[in-house]
């Protein structure tokens, strides 16, 4: 990783919060669950997590958000840290440009999802955090609560419901899996889990703070080790590659870091030993990703030269 020494302040926070404010409201807001689609379209946050623990942060930072597909980061790092390397036979790490809920590839993959974060992939996720741990999304909660030292972070159960009455699609894609033998539980407790945790509701600071582990080559925040450094590299990498759907590459012509986006409006990225950044704003993209939260990362990788490239 390339970037110059450029150091985070206020200001710096404020004028990129300036710079995308005629974006914030554009696009449109995730509307497949009426929970959902109930949000402020006109939100915005972000936050910036040093290594340490320092955090600058603009707009609605404080405010908590449905994390949605940012909870795969979270639940994948879980998950090698509890099997290393075995969960990679069950699930790859290419990028798919398809859509995130595509079925398409994994019939043609005969049941192995591309990768961690479409909801294929997180599903076997799931699947392995559920054998390891008896409850998948309690142990994702506990370590996101440790890593941001918020012990009021939790699954919006509303939110949870009615993801969980509207889950047709992830349902047929557990039951593909199923089918070529890549899920252990019960497909209904795998579903139960993965729209809990879909559902955490966490803020921009909570997030920067909680996504440590990827920026400290592994270290957790309160000093113990989560993964090697080489499980932290690959999953770095994996997030460069798949984290922003089939928008990655052009995130990776605009930006050019790590980063991992949700339905919800969020987006965190990695500037690989230095920083977290989270930013959030609900308006998407046609490939999900937060058209401000885009927009802020492409103004802040300018500003600072941080960059990949
Ligand atoms: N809950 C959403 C789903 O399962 C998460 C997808 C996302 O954030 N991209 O489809």
């Amino acid at each position: 990783m390339v970037q110059d020494d450029a150091v985070v302040d206020q200001s710096l926070l404020e004028r990129i919060h300036d710079e995308v404010r005629p974006l914030i409201g554009t696009g449109r807001v995730a509307d497949y669950i009426p929970a959902l689609a109930a949000v402020n379209a006109r939100g915005f946050g972000l936050a910036v997590a040093s290594a340490d623990g320092e955090v600058f942060g603009v707009g609605d930072y404080r405010v908590p958000f449905s994390v949605q597909s940012l909870s795969k980061v979270f639940a994948f790092g879980l998950a090698l840290s509890l099997e290393t390397g075995r969960i990679w036979d069950r699930v790859g790490h290419e990028p798919s440009n398809h859509a995130f809920n595509s079925l398409l590839q994994l019939e043609r993959d005969r049941g192995v999802p591309r990768n961690p974060f479409v909801n294929a992939g997180a599903l076997v996720t799931v699947d392995q955090l559920l054998s390891r741990t008896g409850d998948a999304v309690g142990a994702l909660r506990a370590f996101v609560r440790a890593e941001a030292a918020n012990p009021d972070i939790d699954v919006d159960k509303a939110v949870a419901t009615s993801e969980r009455d509207n889950c047709h699609r992830n349902a047929a894609l557990a039951h593909l899996i199923a089918s070529y033998g890549n899920l252990d539980n019960d497909i209904d407790a795998v579903l139960d889990h993965y729209v809990a945790q879909c559902a955490l509701a966490m803020s921009c600071r909570d997030l920067a703070l909680a996504g440590r582990f990827l920026v400290r080559h592994g270290v957790r925040a309160g000093g113990g080790r989560l993964l090697s450094a080489a499980d932290t590299k690959r999953l770095n990498a994996t997030m460069f590659v798949c984290g922003m759907y089939d928008g990655v590459g052009e995130f990776a012509y605009r930006v050019g870091l790590p980063a991992k986006s949700g339905v919800g409006g969020g987006i965190v990225a990695v500037v690989p030993g230095r920083y977290v950044i989270c930013v959030w704003s609900p308006g998407l993209d046609a490939s999900g990703n937060s058209v401000a939260g885009v927009a802020a990362l492409e103004a802040l990788s300018a500003a600072t030269g941080w960059s990949a490239f």
